[in-house]
């Protein structure tokens, strides 16, 4: 019999992002707190008959060939395992699109436990890591989820407690912008690494004891300044989501989604009505114990 999954896949924020140096392969060194939230894309795994990997998706502007993340995922699990590759994989968006909240990882994330599932495959956690690594920079960080330190290219895991109770997220989306990762980093230069050290380090316990006026304090993007100088919109986002005076609020990733952290939902909720609906699309979560894949 043919079989179906269906699977929730978790966007992720940045709650601090430190570029540092680029590397010899081109990546950058970096070093993040991590965290999933509520907001999921979902994936339908299906077996059909027809010999392939098909790829549909509700929003035009996803790729649905070797492009797409799930594609790639899909395939090299199947190389693998040499399994048959007769799969059809549907993808329901509601993570924004290059918006710096890990959509593509996310899906990749999902399709390789799908099929660990499916196919009832043991893997070693080194064998998903490395199998994961070559997917993209976020896949292993989303296969767990919650929260955890990274470093090196955003691989290197170490993970963490979440804050206990969660926090309310309010996500932020102006409307009409997509941000490519790579541009972002490409304009990106380094800058005094010494203070950001003393900065970065504060920022796992303040975030973990729920502490949110020391994030305001210490926690920073090092790309925020890249994507608010060419799309001003989203500093405008994060004046208004501030202007609350309670939050924490930084740009998540390469933008141009802007995140607020609040203590509670009626205060997520006031800050969230500040933002102009018909420029801004505005999602109301709470950060998560775990990826739930
Ligand atoms: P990150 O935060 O990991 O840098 P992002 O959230 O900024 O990523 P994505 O939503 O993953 O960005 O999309 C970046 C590009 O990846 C899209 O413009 C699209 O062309 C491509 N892509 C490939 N697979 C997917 C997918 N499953 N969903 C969305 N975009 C995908």
């Amino acid at each position: 019999m043919k079989r179906t999954l269906i699977l929730q896949a978790p966007a992720k924020i940045n709650i601090a992002l430190w570029v540092k140096e680029k590397r010899p392969d081109g990546f950058h060194e970096i070093a993040s707190v991590m965290q999933t939230i509520t907001l999921t894309d979902s994936i339908t795994l299906q077996e059909i008959r027809e010999d392939g990997i098909f790829v549909e998706c509700d929003d035009p502007r996803v790729p649905l060939g070797p492009d797409n993340l799930v594609h790639k995922a899909a395939r090299l699990f199947l190389e693998r395992f040499k399994l048959p590759s007769a799969l059809l994989i549907r993808i329901q968006k509601r993570i924004p699109i290059a918006a710096g909240l890990a959509g593509g990882s996310t899906d990749a994330a999902a399709v390789l436990k799908g099929l660990m599932r499916m196919y009832a495959k043991g893997i070693s956690s080194s064998d998903l890591t490395s199998l994961s690594q070559s997917i993209g920079s976020d896949v292993p960080f989303v296969l767990r989820g919650g929260c955890a330190l990274a470093t090196g290219r955003g691989e290197i895991l170490a993970f963490h407690e979440p804050p206990n109770p969660p926090f309310t997220v309010v996500i932020a989306v102006p409307k009409g912008i997509s941000v490519s990762t790579q541009w972002c980093y490409q304009n990106y230069s380094p800058g005094d690494n010494k203070e950001k050290e003393a900065r970065f380090g504060a920022v796992i316990s303040a975030f973990r004891r729920r502490d949110l006026s020391a994030l305001r304090e210490y926690a920073f993007n090092d790309l925020e300044s890249v994507t608010l100088e060419h799309h001003p919109e989203v500093a405008v986002i994060k004046k208004t989501l501030e202007s609350e005076g309670k939050g924490f609020v930084l740009m998540s990733g390469s933008g141009p989604s802007v995140f607020g952290l609040f203590d509670d939902k009626k205060t997520a909720i006031q800050a969230a009505s500040r933002l102009s609906p018909d420029k801004v699309d505005v999602f109301l979560e709470h950060t998560t114990r775990s990826s739930g894949l």
